[in-house]
């Protein structure tokens, strides 16, 4: 396996050595040398220089077909004109004005056409935001302090759902739902025993977990298909069972659509047939620039109207800011149905030539996903939660993402690979077949690649 990695990682070195001086002058800088944990990965990440359609240039001038899509948010690949004249034109008369301006009334509207859930909304300047604000208006709403989530959900960097996104799994040691962990030093004790953790797709659990704890649980929150997590789609009957034990129980039930949205014109909420009481949503909606927004029945929402006295304050400089509204107005534009028809068929296409792929050079892997969105988990059984996930194989995904890299793909180093509408299917293709090419070079060693490679 090393021996391999080694030299996958000479190539790598010896194609990016700008890459390499940005990166120990970033160290100097910025711990880890980047402001995103996310973008990191060994020997040192890539620094690009230039994005256009489905294509990227690093600074020394190596090209990729882009398949992380700034993890699902670019769902018309990098500077669209119609995303760039729109921004041109607003950032020319003015950025943010410290006043409400007239296109937060146009995403806003554009948003709610797509998603009758939303019957009002705010906007955030990131998911995290989004969920935070959430939250606490469940919280407001209910008078009850603690959520529920599911096990390997992310949902932004919030004190409250930095529990169990990560947590270590012992196979001889059961799990003790509803207790979480919380996943790095420094969060409020306070916030993570607040938390309680379910399996995704065990109904069984979660259901009992909410009727036990309905007195003190203001809300689930829980994603259609786990993003970070693996692209793990959830099975109709748990999201259903959840919206009726959750209304049962008098609980408020949070979606967070922030990646599913771009699945169909309403969402992965129209696709399950759900009607959450709140939604969280971000990424494409601020076409390429940062965003978050919240937003669900008008009874909870009425906590952000100033004019009430125990208004929950919301207040962000950069809320709503009159470029990113522009930028999102433009995107949601060009995402008609039939553009999202387009991407999940390419996403289709995507996953049927990786499986192809992979059973080709007979390695055991589960492609999931739905629509744009996959995720390839190198592991022999059948990927449903968190736990599933796990099992599979991390560090060879690391070397299969690096060896995609060195020829010229670029895709999240956890597996995950998305679809634009700046794609053709002749770049699906092209991926396809850097993957096979990846596989032959790294291929042999998979089987026996360790759960984390050496630092
Ligand atoms: N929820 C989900 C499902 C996400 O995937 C993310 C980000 N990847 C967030 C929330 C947080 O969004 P942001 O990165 O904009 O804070």
């Amino acid at each position: 396996m090393s021996d391999v990695w080694q030299q996958l990682e000479a190539t790598y070195r010896a194609r990016t050595n700008a890459s390499r001086d940005h990166y120990e002058r970033a160290l100097a800088n910025l711990p880890g040398g980047d402001t995103r944990t996310g973008t990191f990965f060994l020997p040192y990440p890539t620094f690009m220089a230039r994005g256009a359609g489905c294509r990227l240039w690093d600074v020394d001038g190596n090209e990729y077909i882009d398949c992380l899509s700034n993890f699902t948010s670019l769902v018309h690949g990098h500077a669209h004109p119609e995303v760039t004249r729109a921004i041109a034109e607003q950032a020319a008369r003015g950025t943010a004005h410290g006043a409400p301006v007239e296109s937060q009334i146009a995403l806003a509207t554009a948003i709610r056409e797509r998603l009758p859930s939303i019957e009002l909304l705010r906007f955030t300047n990131s998911g995290t935001e989004a969920a935070m604000m959430t939250i606490r208006a469940a919280r407001a709403f209910t008078g009850r302090p603690k959520i529920l989530k599911m096990e390997g959900a992310y949902h932004g960097s919030y004190d409250a759902v930095r529990v169990s996104v990560h947590p270590k799994l012992s196979d001889h040691i059961a799990p003790l739902w509803p207790l979480g962990e919380p996943d790095e030093p420094g969060l409020s004790q306070g916030a993570v025993a607040e938390v309680l953790i379910a399996p995704f797709n065990d109904l069984e659990t979660a259901a009992a977990i909410v009727r036990r704890h309905r007195h003190e649980l203001a809300a689930v929150i829980v994603e259609p298909m786990m993003g970070a997590a693996g692209m793990i789609p959830a099975e109709r009957s748990f999201l259903s069972g959840l919206r009726d034990v959750t209304r049962n129980a008098g609980v408020l039930l949070i979606l967070d659509e922030v990646i599913t949205l771009r699945l169909a014109w309403g969402g992965a909420q129209s696709l399950y047939d759900i009607t959450p009481d709140l939604t969280l949503l971000g990424k494409i909606i601020g076409g390429g620039l940062p965003i978050g927004a919240f937003g669900g029945r008008a009874d909870i929402m009425a906590f952000y109207d100033p004019r009430r006295s125990d208004v929950i304050a919301h207040s962000g400089t950069f809320n709503g800011n009159a470029v990113t509204m522009a930028a999102g107005l433009a995107t949601l534009e060009l995402l008609t149905p039939a553009a999202i028809e387009r991407i999940n068929m390419l996403g289709d296409r995507l996953r049927s030539s990786l499986s192809a792929a992979l059973a080709n050079a007979r390695i055991p892997a589960r492609v999931t996903g739905l629509g744009s969105l996959s995720h390839v988990h190198l592991s022999d059984e059948p990927v449903v939660d968190y736990r599933s996930a796990a099992r599979a194989a991390d560090g060879a995904a690391l070397l299969l993402h690096l060896a995609l890299m060195n020829h010229g793909v670029l895709a999240a180093s956890r597996g995950m690979f998305i679809t634009s509408t700046a794609m053709q299917d002749t770049d699906v293709d092209h991926v396809a077949e850097a993957y096979a090419e990846a596989l032959r070079e790294a291929g042999s060693t998979l089987g026996q690649v360790p759960a984390t490679l050496p630092a």
